[in-house]
């Protein structure tokens, strides 16, 4: 019997990631192996992003690799909402399907490459396959998007919000602590939003009615006994009711909050959500619950019509936001975006001075952020053992993204360990130290 071998891409974000994880978790379930070269595989998956023009590049020239090395390609994922322009580069693909389609997906797999029935392959664990390191696993919540904010077209591609079923997901997770995972990162494009399509349905979880609504999921999460970490939230009222729970130890104070702009006009221009929040007030309201709460940020310089006086705005909001982690991207057109019709286009050459200065100036801020927590001991989690030492992460780093915390000789230690370290040393992005006993 021969043993049906597919080969699989998954580029983009952690949401194609879990995407990537639901197709092979079905191909496993029967009976497929995954190749990890071109060669071995009778087929090949490509999993692809569509989010900036650079991703657009990487998916088409992944196609064409799979393509030119194997022969038989089916792509899926966000760019492939966009068949066109696949067929347009390569005609010979055998099936194109858009994100969050893994039963399509499966099912041109089957039509392509017929499964081969054997029993043993039934023995897949209940968690399914993940693509993670064992001890962390993303758990993404819900699927598309209600906003239209004018750069995106994440929703042309993924479509209006989609929630799963409050204990859906908490069995999911229930299982993933059960198997070994120590941290789940929640995923969805916007978090707070979750449960709003469903209308917060009440579902029943561990004989209790619980409500299909992010502040119900974490509280949930937060009895698991794992790292919970929230991804992708936005600054709206009802997020504060989340903070206590941070403040008490269930979810980890951690919250990555795309702001992308402070100035009101510029927000507004983007169509963001809450964007006529006061970030800055909520912000400090937090801290007040939850001192030690981490704040991670994107922000976009040069958009169509940033004035010097706006960005000038954006760098007095880093300073007085005092935020943990940033990152800044330059404004890059995506086709298909609406933001791409707006006036007064920021020069190129504007836009990377701005980029420059914005991480100049936070880089400072970041900096004195963690030489604070110089002296302090922190719980952290084992990712890597190496010849020098263990490499690990704080309640304040998601993998990845964030920093890291290095620890010297404790080569002993096994990932997935939590264990507790006096911090050393700083630099603007990492810490340094060595084990409490
Ligand atoms: S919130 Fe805005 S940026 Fe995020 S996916 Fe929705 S439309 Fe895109």
């Amino acid at each position: 019997m021969t043993i049906p071998r597919v080969g699989f891409i998954s580029l983009g974000c952690p949401k194609a990631l879990v995407d990537s994880e639901q197709i092979i978790t079905k191909l496993r379930t029967e009976g497929y192996e995954v190749s990890p070269t071109y060669q071995d595989a009778d087929l090949v998956v490509v999993n692809t992003c569509g989010f900036i023009d650079a991703a657009v590049e990487e998916s088409l020239d992944s196609i064409g690799e799979a393509l030119a090395e194997n022969g038989k390609v089916i792509v899926t994922g966000c760019l492939g909402a966009r068949e066109e322009e696949i067929r347009d580069r390569h005609p010979q693909v055998l099936s194109i399907t858009g994100a969050h389609a893994a039963d399509e997906v499966v099912a041109a797999i089957h039509q392509h490459l017929p499964p081969v029935h054997n029993p043993f392959t039934d023995l897949v664990p209940p968690q399914g396959i993940k693509l993670t390191p064992k001890h962390y696993a993303y758990l993404k919540i819900s699927e598309g998007c209600n906003h239209r904010c004018s750069f995106c077209i994440i929703p042309s591609m993924r479509g209006d919000l989609v929630s799963r079923l409050v204990d859906d997901v908490l069995f999911e997770a229930e299982h993933l602590a059960k198997a070994g995972v120590k941290e789940l990162l929640i995923v969805s494009q916007d978090t707070s939003a979750y449960g709003l399509d469903l209308k917060y349905q009440k579902r029943e979880w561990n004989g209790q009615d619980i409500d299909t609504r992010f502040y119900d999921l974490a509280n949930a999460l937060g009895d698991l006994g794992v790292w919970i970490r929230m991804h992708y939230v936005y600054p709206y009222p009802h997020v504060d009711n989340v903070i206590p729970l941070m403040a008490e130890g269930k979810v980890l104070p951690y919250l990555d909050i795309p702001f992308q702009h402070a100035n009101h006009r510029i927000l507004k221009l983007m169509k963001r959500p809450a964007a006529a929040e006061n970030n800055l007030e909520r912000i400090l309201a937090w801290r007040k619950i939850c001192p030690d709460i981490t704040i991670r940020s994107t922000f976009i310089a040069g958009f169509p019509g940033e004035t010097d006086q706006e960005f000038e705005e954006l760098l007095q909001f880093l300073t007085e936001a005092q935020l943990d982690r940033v990152g800044c991207f330059a404004y890059s057109p995506v086709k298909g975006a609406a933001a791409n019709e707006l006036p007064n286009e920021v020069p190129e050459e504007v836009k990377q001075e701005r980029v420059a200065r914005f991480m100049a100036h936070q880089i400072e801020i970041s900096a004195a952020r963690l030489l604070k927590r110089v002296g302090k001991i922190e719980t952290v989690l084992i990712d890597e053992v190496v010849n020098e030492g263990a490499v690990a992460r704080s309640k304040s780093d998601a993998p990845e993204i964030d920093g890291q915390i290095f620890i010297d000789g404790a080569t002993h230690l096994k990932v997935g360990d939590f264990v507790d370290v006096r911090l050393e040393e700083a630099d603007e992005y990492d810490l340094w130290g060595a084990l409490e006993m």
